[in-house]
């Protein structure tokens, strides 16, 4: 059973020596007996690379809402997986699950399982296009799916004809985002890091405008150019610059979601941004809140019902990128603090 683990904390930008793939020696595909009662054995087949992993990786700080990663043990994450055996009657042999396993190749998942995995009932692998692959778990099925549904509908409370803004627009949750903000009728612009990712923006996601903002000089100016008369929603991917010149671009009464801040994840202590244009806050009446997805799990049956049929009929484009082989999944994880990714960065281990 090969693994990767987090060899020691990070500081600064993560690289592939932070991590290591240990082999690990043959694995009864059933279990042993030894497990709690209520354990489950799965076949992991795909693994999701997610900005929040960074956080996880340094010494544990006091604002982290997750237990950060403990240096010699397997890394932890979003992933699919196959069910091999069971000793909870909710989950049999044969059984598609999605939800927290490990960097490997297969996990023993503890009681409560229902805690981490939840079963697959909605995939057509076959299907040639409009289908739902069984990777679309790790995204919009998965849980950057329910953090851009719920960061847009419940947190920005959209209305028809309003302006939004998305940064990180091409990545998991901003191509999400983008589309979901075309539905319910606002015009909504992107920033992205390429001119290859500016161009998906407007051709695939229909956003109705991008620019990239590494080529932009001034960002206040980019945004007024893209915004005349203001932007009413901000949904926040990066943070540093890029939210102090959306602070200066707010109309009065906008509202600013805080999903994640991603340009600061990789900066040490004292390096990072502070935001000095805060007192748009009082000025423009502005509500700036942020969200974790765990705390709207419960909203994800809503969600799916919701989503499913836009996938089928291609209402919503999503685009993945695929690393394979475990031994790529370090590489393919700090990719994402590069821009590297070209939309929903995850890993494909072993065949569907
Ligand atoms: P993405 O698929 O968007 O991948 C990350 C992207 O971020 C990169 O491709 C890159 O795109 C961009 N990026 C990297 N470094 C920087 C930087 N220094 N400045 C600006 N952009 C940068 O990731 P996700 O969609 O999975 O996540 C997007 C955000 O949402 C992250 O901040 C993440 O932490 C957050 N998140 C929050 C959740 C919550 O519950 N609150 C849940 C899930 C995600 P580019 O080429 O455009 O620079």
């Amino acid at each position: 059973n090969r693994r990767v683990v987090l060899k020691e904390y990070v500081e600064g930008y993560p690289t592939e020596e932070h991590m290591e793939l240990v082999p690990g020696g043959e694995v009864p595909l059933r279990l042993t007996g030894d497990e709690p009662a209520g354990s489950v054995l799965v076949r992991n087949l795909y693994l999701s690379c997610d900005p929040y992993m960074r956080p996880k990786m340094s010494r544990p700080l006091r604002e982290s809402y997750t237990a950060a990663f403990v240096p010699g043990s397997v890394i932890t994450g979003y992933g699919v997986a196959r069910v091999l055996d069971s000793s909870d009657p909710r989950f049999a042999p044969g059984d598609l699950v999605w939800g927290i396993t490990g960097w490997e190749d297969y996990s023993v998942v503890k009681p409560p399982v229902t805690a981490f995995l939840a079963k697959i009932s909605h995939h057509d692998a076959a299907a040639a296009g409009g289908g739902v692959p069984l990777s679309y778990y790790t995204g919009i099925l998965g849980m950057p799916g329910l953090t851009a549904y719920v960061g847009f509908h419940e947190i920005c409370a959209p209305k028809k004809g309003e302006t939004v803004f998305v940064s990180a627009a091409s990545g998991a949750v901003g191509q999400l985002v983008g589309q979901f903000a075309r539905l319910a009728g606002c015009h909504v612009v992107g920033s992205a890091g390429s001119k290859e990712k500016v161009e998906l923006l407007k051709s695939k996601f229909g956003f109705h405008d991008a620019f990239n903002y590494k080529e932009e000089p001034d960002l206040a100016a980019a945004l007024k150019r893209c915004f005349p008369d203001g932007i009413d929603i901000y949904f926040e991917n990066v943070g540093g610059v890029m939210l102090d010149a959306v602070l200066l671009n707010m109309r009065v009464h906008g509202r600013i979601a805080v999903c994640g801040l991603i340009s600061q994840y990789n900066l040490k202590e004292g390096e990072k941004d502070a935001v000095r244009n805060i007192g748009a806050l009082i000025a423009k009446r502005l509500r700036m809140q942020g969200f974790i997805e765990p705390d709207h799990k419960h909203l994800y049956p809503k969600y799916e019902a919701w989503v499913l049929p836009y996938i089928r009929d291609g209402t919503l484009a999503y685009v993945e990128d695929v690393a394979e082989g475990l031994e790529n999944a370090p590489k393919a994880l700090i990719g994402l603090f590069h821009g590297r990714n070209v939309g929903k960065q995850l890993v494909r281990i072993a065949d569907d």
